[in-house]
């Protein structure tokens, strides 16, 4: 044994990440804490998916089935898929840290967009790959940035489809263009975690373009308008190659029990869906006139959830208007490490949060906070 003792070092680009920052939650103080943080659904979860949660309980004890069976059926059935072609994961985040782990490797390129989902370089960085950033136009993302990105090093696309924190999205005649731009090596991962929220026709979750392509993958989550964000709940449909690759490196037991019952009965519950849907339908709208009645900059959004910007003039600015926010027990999420040092990102909220919202930020604009 030598003395000069060597510590574990993990592989070349671990230390090179930033870590990821989720919402905060906020303190309980006073009055009510409105989270507006984390894109959770206001609504909250099915009340049947909490009650067949409980019912699970006592099968804890047990291994849960490695292949979630019953879920993928559900979901296929509901989405008119083949279960075979579906992959659940622990969070849709689970099945993009495996899709970085099965394609990316030291010397690996893999591209997202400037506003893009933190998650993305963060799981290409741990796979010793290089993330490339394609810019944005108004921020959305430019199909032709995008593929002058490539290089005979790019193993993955991941596109952000509603795009968090934007909430902007691309046509699926781009995606479409996209794909046909794109090498046959190159995996395009289409992020479709608030799917159900988009009102559009010219956007599509991207169904049609994994079933007929062999490069392409769709990932969802319950995390969001099911409500189930703690569950730990994603599932991705690919086509079989993919999910064979997949299926070999997830935990054999990904999974638990109580989560797979709870997404079944998520998914039974289409007027508790439709109910999150109209919710969003209403309020979006009507937050999108009124913090842009305010004179705030408000990026269109698809989602169930805006990115403010607010003016960079020491008296209406982000952080002072996150403190007076947060005076009033509304926790917004900051995303300057997402390059957007002048903005707050809110969630869709209850209609007693949103009107407080545009209460506030109201005497903010008017008095610069100085109450
Ligand atoms: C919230 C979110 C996810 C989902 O994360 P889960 O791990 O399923 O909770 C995925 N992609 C984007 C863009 C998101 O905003």
């Amino acid at each position: 044994m030598s003395n000069d003792k060597q510590r574990p070092e993990p592989r070349p680009g671990i230390l090179g990440i930033d870590p990821y920052i989720p919402g905060e939650s906020g303190e309980p103080g006073e009055g009510p804490v409105y989270k507006l943080s984390a894109n959770e659904s206001p609504l909250g979860p099915s009340p049947k998916a909490i009650a067949a949660y409980q019912e699970n309980a006592a099968e804890i004890g047990y291994y849960p089935d490695g292949s979630a069976t019953d879920l993928r059926q559900a979901i296929g059935a509901r989405y008119g898929l083949n279960p075979a072609y579906i992959v659940c994961g622990a969070g849709s985040d689970e099945l993009l840290n495996l899709l970085a782990c099965a394609f990316l490797g030291p010397g690996d390129e893999a591209i997202y967009t400037t506003h893009g989902f933190l998650v993305y370089p963060i799981t290409i960085q741990a796979r010793g790959a290089t993330p490339v950033v394609a810019r944005e136009t108004d921020r959305k993302a430019s199909v032709d940035a995008i593929l002058d990105c490539v290089t005979e090093r790019t193993k993955i696309v991941f596109l952000a489809n509603p795009n968090n924190p934007t909430g902007t999205f691309t046509p699926i005649d781009e995606v479409r263009r996209l794909h046909a731009g794109l090498p046959s090596n190159v995996v395009l991962v289409l992020d479709a975690a608030y799917a159900e929220y988009v009102r559009r026709n010219d956007y599509e979750a991207g169904i049609e373009l994994v079933s007929s392509s062999d490069n392409v993958v769709m990932t969802r989550t319950f995390s969001k308008i099911y409500g189930l964000a703690n569950l730990r709940l994603g599932w991705v449909y690919c086509p079989a190659e993919i999910a064979g690759i997949l299926n070999r490196i997830r935990g054999p037991f990904n999974l638990t029990g109580p989560a797979i019952a709870a997404g079944i009965a998520a998914l039974a519950d289409k007027d508790h869906l439709e109910k999150a849907i109209a919710h969003n339908d209403k309020w979006l709208p009507w937050l999108i006139e009124k913090l842009t009645g305010l004179g705030l900059g408000v990026t269109p959004s698809v989602g169930n959830f805006l990115l403010v910007d607010f003016p960079d003039d020491g008296v209406h600015d982000m952080a002072h208007a996150d403190e007076e926010l947060k005076r009033h027990g509304l926790i917004l999420r900051r995303v300057g490490n997402y390059g957007l040092p002048n903005s707050l990102r809110l969630t869709i909220g209850t209609e007693e949060a949103n009107r407080l919202l545009v209460d506030v930020l109201g005497n903010f604009m008017k008095n610069g906070g100085k109450q």
